[in-house]
Order: structure tokens, then C-alpha cells, then sequence
């Protein structure tokens, strides 16, 4: 069984990636053909702060009225995680 997986630059949201190279942990790191980027796939990612799409997810339950404790458990991030996007969303 083959499973794919949709790779896009968190830095421009394009698809067109190419593998480069692993880090010395074992895991696969992407080149963005486009920007120069270097990132890590978030199917790879442990910790779920850097998750490309957690930013929209977090404004989105804050508009919703989600405390930041709260949103700190449901997604299983840091309080400063949250704080600091809270923070970034002002300029
Ligand atoms: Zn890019």
C-alpha cells in the first residue's frame, strides 16, 4: 500500500519541494524549490507548536472565546506558544 502525502512550504505554501537530506535525528528534510527554505514535513514534527497550520487553529478558538489554558491543553502546546501568536497577531 502506497500512501501520499501532500508536502507545502509553511513559508510560501507552495508544493513544489524536493527531498534535502535528514537530520542527524533520522528525519527527512524538504527544500522549497521556490523560496529556499529548509523545513521539517509536520508529519515528522513532535512537538505540535511548530505545526505549520497552529497559528489559524489558535486565532480561530480565541475568536471563539477558548481560554489560553484551555486551548494549551486541547492542542497540547505551551501557554507561551499561545501568548506569543496572541502577541504577533497585533501588528
Ligand atoms: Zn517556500
Amino acid at each position: 500500500m502506497k500512501i501520499k502525502i501532500e508536502l507545502y512550504c509553511p513559508h510560501c505554501h507552495r508544493t513544489k519541494v524536493k527531498k534535502n537530506g535528514k537530520k542527524h535525528s533520522g528525519k527527512q528534510t524538504y527544500l522549497c524549490k521556490h523560496c529556499g527554505r529548509q523545513f521539517t514535513g509536520d508529519h515528522a514534527l513532535d512537538y505540535k507548536g511548530c505545526h505549520s497550520s497552529i497559528i489559524k487553529r489558535i486565532l480561530l478558538m480565541m475568536v471563539r472565546g477558548i481560554g489560553v489554558r484551555n486551548i494549551s491543553v486541547i492542542e497540547g502546546i505551551s501557554v507561551v506558544k499561545i501568548l506569543s501568536v496572541l502577541v504577533k497577531s497585533y501588528y
